[in-house]
């Protein structure tokens, strides 16, 4: 049984972000330079990874979704994912990827037990791929997506970031794909990350404006609630006649706050209670100065308590001090 928060929502997802370090330098989410490296001994290592996740099962997680920076570039990633994938009552165990690695890593990581990929793709154009990626080849990704659904690791869901000026061109090419088997396709709306935004106005195109772009090119879009759903705050359509899904996530402009059922942990070892706030609970210190699982269980709650009722985003820029190459999005 989930426990659930002040606000009444219960608490079953974990995020886990696995390194800060990224092959690649995505305008909307790092600077040109990266950002600052955490120190090796920073970072969680495996096996304390595995004891938080292990805790947070027993207190009613039943998702984990690994994330980064870029999840595989951490050494011997397969390895934890075998770990954790045997923890009992861990349900679901999924990854988040910008999928250069992937063709590498697809096969070791389904054996591992993992179930399923996000893939982040923001274009179709290779040439505009190395320009919002600052170093990547699209080939790459595009490879490494169909070496994930080869292994088994689906549904494959591709995560693009709308941002007006960069790729908001692509909206209905995007969602096109999606009449063929196998291409799921959420739509996000950009977050203003400080000093990481590369733009200066207003780069947010809406869910609504993606929407209406999509159904004035292609019809409309019939909800689909069920089996296409998944356990995040995206909201799922399909075109006419097509095979694949189409979502949408909304922080700007919705608040899917009120559903929110999620704590992330940085690579570091905090545990953020909101992507959006700058609460974050130290478990690294009292994880290496011997703490038992019940001062663990007892920070978690603390986290799960300090959830906020909503974020601000809309009224305010973020003021999250962590970057997102370190939270995992
Ligand atoms: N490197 C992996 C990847 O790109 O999929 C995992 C980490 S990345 C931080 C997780 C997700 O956050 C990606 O889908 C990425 O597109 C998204 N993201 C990064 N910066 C964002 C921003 N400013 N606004 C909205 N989404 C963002
Ligand atoms: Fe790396 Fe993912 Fe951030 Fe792009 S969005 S820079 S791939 S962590």
């Amino acid at each position: 049984m989930a426990y659930t928060d002040n606000y009444a929502r219960p608490i079953n997802y974990l995020r886990v972000s696995v390194t800060d370090l990224c092959n690649l330098r995505c305008v909307y989410c790092m600077p040109e330079g990266g950002v600052p490296k955490l120190a090796h001994d920073d970072v969680l290592r495996f096996e304390e990874i595995v004891r938080i996740v292990r805790l947070a099962v027993e207190m009613g997680i039943v998702h984990v979704r690994l994330t980064g920076g870029e999840p595989l570039a951490r050494k011997g990633i397969a390895e934890l994912v075998a770990d954790l994938a045997h923890i009992p009552g861990l349900d679901d165990l999924s990854m988040t990827t910008n999928g250069t690695l992937l063709r590498e890593h697809a096969g070791p990581l389904a054996r591992a037990g993992l179930g399923r990929v996000n893939v982040s793709l923001d274009t179709l154009r290779p040439e505009r791929f190395r320009h919002i990626t600052r170093r990547g080849e699209l080939a790459d990704v595009l490879t490494g997506r169909e070496a994930a659904l080869d292994a088994g690791l689906r549904p494959v869901k591709v995560n693009v970031v709308v941002v007006r000026g960069m790729n908001d061109d692509e909206v209905v090419d995007l969602a096109r794909l999606t009449l063929e088997p196998d291409w799921h396709i959420r739509f996000i709306e950009v977050m203003p990350l400080g000093k990481q935004t590369y733009w200066s106005g207003n780069g947010v195109v809406s869910s609504g404006e993606a929407r209406a772009r999509v159904e004035a090119a292609l019809g409309p879009l019939t909800a689909v609630h069920g089996a296409g759903e998944g356990v995040g705050p995206a909201r799922y359509y399909q075109l006419p006649g097509a095979a694949g899904t189409l979502g949408f996530i909304s922080p700007i402009t919705e608040h899917f706050c009120y559903a929110c059922n999620r704590l992330r942990l940085t690579a570091d070892g905090r545990l953020l209670p909101c992507l959006l706030s700058n609460i974050a609970i130290d478990l690294r210190t009292p994880l290496r100065a011997g703490a038992s699982d019940a001062d663990l269980g007892a920070l978690l709650l603390k986290a799960i308590a300090s959830k906020p009722q909503r974020h601000h985003l809309a009224e305010n820029a973020l003021s999250q001090s962590i970057p997102m190459s370190q939270i995992g999005g």
